[in-house]
């Protein structure tokens, strides 16, 4: 017997035929002994459509961030509902469950939750009842009670801490590509699909902007150890396996990925004082008002009038929030000014044997160099190098930093 959590994404679910294909493909792979829990997302682009009904009222509407999470919450009730009915079409005993129902809590921060817990002792319940349970991803249950998202992609989460919690014995995400790719294969035709990918190498690419596998859900597996199995809605092919340690060794080059992420904005505080504590001021409140910085540069001082320029990104989603700030801050600290850019996007290359391989940055500057792009701002981690440039170009610039390191060996 083997206890499966299966995950399927917006565009597997987008329409009541697919809804059904979905339970179909499920009864088939499932054996009568085994245990199945559906995690599913809202139907196609039902979370953008809500998203965009929401600033026909307000511009901002995250400024309302526990109605927001009430209104988005919304579009996976719809698919649970509907699959579940899928099921018992087909014979098959099932329950749809919410968020809450299904014991996943969440911490208060709404739009942006954190699950904190995973009790899923109806789940359990309803399992030895025979019952393929569906649960609507994305949602958990605060502890005011109330309902709270887990930003875009958290359906990938909320799959990977059931499976944790249920110590299930694989997680598998069924998206609209077979699995994870050396660069989103949407932008890059030669892209080559990997049989394997360890945890650390797809959180860091999906931190800076794969969106193929939530952040969240890769450390999520990670802690609890569950190895993740992302292939396709579509076909039955084996997909891309995420886990501890790869066995397969694919090919020798450390660049392992190149990813991009164009929901970046840049936000730049002008002529502020160059005394201690002031970057504490910026960063504090922003980190107080649930802003996430993510590249920092300060500028090098300007010796006749001391001061500096302080140039950071945020999530677009967070501009309007960051911006306020930044704005407040400058004024109380009598900085020049303050600038933002939202037509920027971040490329970057990720490999987890790039430490000690200066050379890496050195190729990746050239390749963007060629290809006649400006770098804005450039940032490193142990396995990762990232630079801002012009959105405009970030098509170009995948494609020369991923032939740069791909096509030699192809
Ligand atoms: P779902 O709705 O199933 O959650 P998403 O749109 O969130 O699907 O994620 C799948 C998409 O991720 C793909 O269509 C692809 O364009 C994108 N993607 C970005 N980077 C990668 C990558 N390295 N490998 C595979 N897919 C990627
Ligand atoms: N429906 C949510 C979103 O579009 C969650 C998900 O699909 O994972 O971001
Ligand atoms: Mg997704």
């Amino acid at each position: 017997m083997a206890l499966i959590v299966k995950k399927f994404g917006g565009s597997s679910v987008a329409t009541t035929e697919k809804i059904m294909a979905v339970a179909e493909r499920v009864l088939r792979e499932k054996k009568p002994e085994d245990k199945m829990v559906v995690v599913v997302s809202a139907m196609g682009d039902t979370t953008d459509d809500l998203i965009a009904m929401a600033k026909e009222l307000n511009a901002d509407p995250y400024a309302f961030p526990r109605e927001m999470d009430m209104l988005l919450s919304t579009g996976e009730q719809i698919t649970i509902s509907l699959l579940a009915m899928a099921f018992q079409k087909l014979g098959q005993p099932s329950v749809a469950l919410t968020g809450a129902q299904a014991g996943i809590e969440a911490n208060h921060s709404y739009t942006k939750g954190r699950i904190l817990n995973v009790k899923p002792e109806r789940v359990k319940k309803e399992l030895a009842l025979g019952k393929v349970v569906v649960v609507a991803g994305f949602q958990g249950v605060n502890g005011s009670g109330d309902i709270v998202t887990l930003g875009r992609g958290g359906s990938d989460t909320s799959a990977v801490a059931l499976a944790g919690g249920l110590q299930a014995d694989v997680c598998e995400i069924f998206t609209d590509v077979d699995g994870v790719y050396s660069a989103d294969p949407r932008v890059v035709a030669s892209a080559k699909k990997m049989q394997e990918i360890t945890y650390n190498e797809m959180l860091e690419l999906a931190r800076l902007g794969a969106v193929v596998m939530q952040p969240r859900s890769v450390e999520m597996g990670m802690h609890y150890g569950v190895p993740i199995h992302v292939r396709s809605t579509f076909s039955q092919n084996d997909g891309t396996i995420i886990k501890e340690v790869c066995d397969v060794e694919e090919k020798e080059s450390v660049v392992r990925g190149v990813a991009h992420d164009s929901n970046v904005a840049k936000i730049a505080v002008l002529g502020v004082p160059d005394q201690p504590g002031i970057a504490y001021s910026i960063f504090s409140e922003l980190s107080k008002a649930n802003v996430d910085v993510d590249m920092i540069v300060q500028s090098v001082r300007n010796e006749e009038k001391n001061i500096i320029d302080m140039l950071f990104t945020v999530a677009k989603s967070d501009l309007p929030k960051a911006k306020a700030i930044s704005e407040e801050i400058g004024r109380q600290m009598k900085a020049g000014g303050v600038q933002v850019d939202d037509s920027v996007a971040k490329v970057s290359v990720v490999g987890a044997g790039m430490l000690g391989h200066p050379g890496i940055a050195a190729e990746m500057f050239g390749a963007l160099g060629k290809a006649g792009i400006n770098i804005e701002v450039i940032s490193t981690s142990e396995i990762s190098i990232s630079c801002l440039i012009q959105a405009e170009h970030v098509k170009t610039a995948v494609n020369a930093i991923h032939d740069c390191f791909f096509k030699k060996e192809a």
